[in-house]
């Protein structure tokens, strides 16, 4: 048996909407299934305004470009994360300032939050990283004393809630990605809630996202032609992708549900390995309703990491580290960063190892995954 780290899934509606949706001869952006796919998100996590995009990353990109900030101001965010929420920051003149990650959860820390706060700070992006909440009433009551902006980094975090609320309706802005490494796919995709009531900010994301133009305005008979009125670009997927993810929103509740049985499978078989081969395993706390994004294990040290991690190969299991910090990184070096800056980010990167988890994994897959695994933590 191989059982590879991530395989797609599809619900078996894919073909039929995907040919549906050829059928009705458009393709570009905002089309029948993109009303659909973003109605669904509105109404089922309770949203004011979502706007699709052609990725998590554009829709990152749109947030921070609509919180217009002046240029230079800081923005607080983890280390351990993609580059695409430092690089949104970047893109947009701003300073990306990284702040350390809880050893538990692996989120965001808000204590250091707070230390990290100065005259210049203008937003906080936490990240939800493997779809588990960060503590979203502490940083959103940290903002709202310092004057900040809150955009979440939701990309891991569809369909996952923290207090009963979903992840991406805490923030003022909240931003999906719809890759295919993550639990609800359209191949390349996102989307940018925005939960700011806040009419002018929602026509601005209209207008940036059609390349600065006023063209929603035309489509709705507001005005009769429509112009270039502010700087811009084109974030509107196909709507050939939407159908797609229609298909895979349609199932929201199923595909979780599936990873959820992973989850508590590893869970179960490995807790009695936690604290004396493992050191830590994916932590759900008590006020978190994740997605089951992924599930990790973090070791000792690196040395044993990289032996446990070359061990499930040599099984044809495939089990991945995760997130290169980006203090760390060559480019956070040119940023100022040093690597001792974050140890705990530091040493959860060298200790952490992900197993295998996708939706349509088989319980003989788990089992053996979870049998290796003990073969191999025996071979220590
Ligand atoms: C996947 C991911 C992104 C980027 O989303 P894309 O759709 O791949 O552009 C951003 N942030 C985090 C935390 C992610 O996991």
């Amino acid at each position: 048996m191989k059982v590879p780290f991530d395989k797609i899934f599809y619900t078996g509606k894919e073909m039929e909407f995907i040919t549906d949706a050829l059928k009705r001869k458009f393709l570009s952006g905002d089309g029948y299934y993109t009303g659909l796919v973003s109605s669904l998100l509105k109404e089922r996590f309770n949203i004011n305004k979502v706007f699709m995009t052609t990725s998590g990353t554009h829709a990152l990109e749109l947030a921070v470009r609509l919180l217009n900030l002046e240029s230079g101001t800081e923005v607080i965010m983890p280390s351990f994360t993609f580059p695409s929420t430092a690089n949104a920051v970047m893109m947009m003149g701003l300073k990306p300032v990284f702040v350390e990650i809880r050893e538990d959860t692996l989120n965001i820390n808000p204590v250091d939050i707070q230390k990290k706060i100065t005259r210049r700070t203008g937003a906080i992006i936490p990240v939800h990283y493997a779809g588990i909440a960060c503590q979203m009433d502490k940083i959103n009551r940290i903002a709202k004393d310092n004057k900040l902006y809150v955009l979440e980094d939701a990309a891991q975090a569809v369909n996952a809630r923290y207090q009963g609320k979903y992840l991406g309706s805490w923030g003022d802005i909240g931003c999906y990605s719809f890759h295919s490494t993550k639990n609800y796919i359209s191949g390349e995709g996102g989307a940018i809630a925005i939960n700011l009531k806040d009419g002018f900010l929602i026509e601005r994301a209209e207008v940036i996202r059609e390349n600065g133009t006023n063209r929603a305005k035309f489509i709705r008979g507001d005005i009769d032609r429509y112009s270039w009125v502010e700087q811009g670009s084109s974030y509107l997927p196909s709507d050939l992708l939407m159908a797609l993810l229609y298909a895979q929103l349609s199932q929201l509740d199923y595909i979780q549900s599936r990873r959820k049985v992973i989850h508590d499978f590893y869970s179960k078989n490995l807790e009695q390995y936690s604290s004396s081969a493992i050191k830590s395993m994916t932590f759900v706390p008590d006020d978190c309703d994740p997605n089951y994004h992924c599930f990790f294990l973090v070791f000792e040290n690196r040395l044993i990491r990289d032996r446990v991690m070359i061990g499930l190969q040599k099984r044809d299991i495939s089990a991945v580290s995760h997130y290169s910090p980006l203090h760390s990184s060559p480019m956070g070096k040119k940023l100022g960063y040093q690597p001792e800056d974050l140890p705990v980010t530091e040493n959860i990167s060298k200790c952490l190892l992900r197993l295998p988890m996708y939706t349509g994994m088989t319980e003989q897959e788990m089992e053996f995954v979870v049998e290796k695994l003990i073969e191999v933590l025996g071979e220590l």
